[in-house]
């Protein structure tokens, strides 16, 4: 797996910025710089950028290899954009592999971010110990990847793992996907916002909720632990199909330490059997924004292999 002297070339395309960097093949990132996505241009436009940001990074460094992280749902076998939300316009449909293949002349790898999150965390992070999990990434939307004998399950069509749009109510909110009710309206960090702003006059941001709520606001716990009620409801579901022995949750509540982790362990373990209750283990990622850039590397090596 680790060979010596492989620098790999990573991006990570998001909806709001490129992240970009050096990594070695011991994961360790050498460089990293961000930049933000060309939304307007929509597809072509950003692998432009892609092109301009891969020349920039081998001014300074011999790339082995390029390795692609991005938003939507990926084709990883072909390097192809299989579907965008129109976060991403004129995205979908693109060979992203073929066209930095055919530019720079190396390897190149593609694959969906939570994805590459997960692999991240199994590489690096919070699921170094175990050869199966389930990560789950909690932001705009709910993301989520199943990892069994450290590789991703691609299901039929290179979509498993849609766990956001499980159904939490039935009837319930409307979403993207054009059903009702999906567990990301209600558990995603979207909503979570949304929710504070309907009930906090002068909410701002999440880290000031989580921070008025360790620091004994009422209303702001009230509105966190409705919210991890949800979050809980749809990992007892999960728990009860997969019996992962570990769940990694990652976005940007991961941050939010031992305090999220408590409530939701707490409410998840008040729900779930107890015979799967003693081999489930609970962790945030702990990669944060380097997970996306170093399993997308870890795709590439094992490609390179
Ligand atoms: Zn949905």
């Amino acid at each position: 797996m680790e060979e010596d002297n492989v620098l790999a070339g990573a991006i990570d395309i998001g909806g709001t910025s490129i992240k970009y960097g050096v990594l070695d093949n011991h994961g360790k990132v050498l460089t990293k710089s961000k930049t933000p996505t060309d939304v307007k241009g929509g597809g072509p436009a950003i692998l432009n950028q892609v092109k301009d940001l891969v020349r920039a990074l081998q001014a300074d460094h011999e790339l082995s290899g390029i390795a692609v992280s991005t938003a939507g749902q990926i084709n990883r076998k072909e390097g192809t954009v299989i579907y965008a939300t129109d976060s991403l316009p004129n995205y979908t449909g693109l060979n992203i592999k073929e066209i930095l293949e055919s530019e720079f002349g190396v390897p190149v790898t593609v694959d969906n971010d939570v994805n590459c999150a997960a692999v991240g965390e199994y590489w690096k992070g919070a699921a170094k110990q175990v050869d199966q999990f389930l990560c789950m990434t909690l932001g705009t939307g709910i993301g989520g990847a199943i990892v069994i004998n450290g590789e991703i399950y691609d299901g039929a069509a290179y979509s498993a793992g849609e766990f956001g749009h499980m159904n939490l109510y039935p009837g319930g909110e409307p979403c993207t996907c054009g059903d009702e009710g999906c567990y990301e309206r209600y558990a995603s960090s979207k909503a979570l916002s949304k929710r504070a702003r309907s009930v906090i006059e002068d909410y701002n941001s999440l880290p000031n909720l989580f921070w008025r709520a360790k620091n004994e606001d009422k209303l702001a716990e009230s509105v966190i632990n409705r919210w991890v009620d949800d979050v809980a409801l749809g990992i007892k579901t999960l728990v009860h199909i997969f019996n992962p022995p570990m769940i990694v949750i990652g976005g940007g509540v991961s941050e939010q330490g031992d305090y999220l982790l408590g409530k939701l362990e707490q409410r998840v373990n008040n729900r779930i059997m107890s015979s799967f209750e003693r081999s489930l283990s609970i962790k945030l990622a702990q990669n944060g924004n380097d997970a996306n850039l170093q399993g997308a590397v870890y795709q590439l090596l094992k490609y390179m292999k």
